[in-house]
């Protein structure tokens, strides 16, 4: 290709991105690109549109993700996995991003590893229901190929659409999956092991890590097991105390 026609492609790309999030809404552009502090595009975020019901604001968002082409991550995927759950649920779980069979159906964590998901919600002690209880969404919206870690620009690309979804539900619990997810949303390298255990404070409730399902398939050992219902039990206790209030 051409220089000319080269520059002239990349700036038709940047002028196609500038009008999506215009049309979302932002009304300034940072020069920021790191994905652990400020988005790439300011506010006012997509929270603060005029929706007084969470339904009516998720659609919204949802809508407004329709053939997003913010990042590489269009071109391999067959749908984009936006969320699932109760939009006024007060606990939201957040994952990586979607496998194969959540690009497939467009929901996320229906796969293996969404069926144990499910169990682990409704554990003894812990109780969740996943449609009444809960909101699911990943930190990408679409499935990197061959499951491979989300890379730091895609992260950046989706990240307002995950805090929009974090400001609307306002969940009181964030229930963090594996690495990716909980060092995404606490802005740390530090891994999983070391961090869950623990709540963190989060906006406005906190938000408590814990394995991701598809780790503790791959590691059935009872010690996972183990530690993952201690932490599931912890999000219930926070919940418990945070949602009565
Ligand atoms: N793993 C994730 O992190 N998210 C999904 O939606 C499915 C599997």
């Amino acid at each position: 290709m051409e220089p000319a026609e080269a520059l002239a492609d990349c700036l038709r790309g940047v002028a196609e991105t500038l009008r999506h999030h215009r049309d979302l809404g932002f009304r300034e552009v940072t020069l920021s690109r790191d994905p652990f502090s400020e988005p790439l595009l300011s506010k006012p975020p997509l929270h603060d549109l005029p929706f007084s019901d969470p339904t009516d604001a998720l659609r919204v968002q949802e809508q407004a993700r329709a053939g997003c082409t913010l990042c590489k991550l269009c071109k391999s995927r067959s749908t984009i996995v936006f969320g699932v759950g109760n939009p006024r649920a007060r606990l939201m779980v957040v994952g990586e991003g979607p496998g194969e069979e959540e690009d497939k159906q467009g929901i996320p964590f229906v796969g293996r590893a969404g069926q144990l998901l499910t169990r682990m919600l409704s554990a003894r002690g812990v109780g969740f229901d996943r449609d009444r209880d809960c909101y699911i969404a990943n930190v990408v919206k679409c499935r990197p190929e061959r499951n491979r870690n989300p890379e730091p620009d895609e992260v950046a690309a989706c990240n307002p659409f995950l805090m929009a979804q974090i400001e609307t539900i306002k969940p009181v619990v964030i229930l963090t999956l594996g690495n990716f997810a909980t060092q995404t949303l606490l802005g740390t390298k530090e891994g999983i092991t070391k961090l869950r255990g623990k709540a963190y404070p989060y906006r406005s409730g906190v938000l408590v890590p814990t394995f991701h399902p598809a780790f503790l398939l791959r590691n059935p050992g009872e010690s996972f097991k183990r530690m993952t219902w201690d932490d599931l039990k912890l999000a219930r206790q926070e919940y418990d105390r945070l949602a009565a209030r």
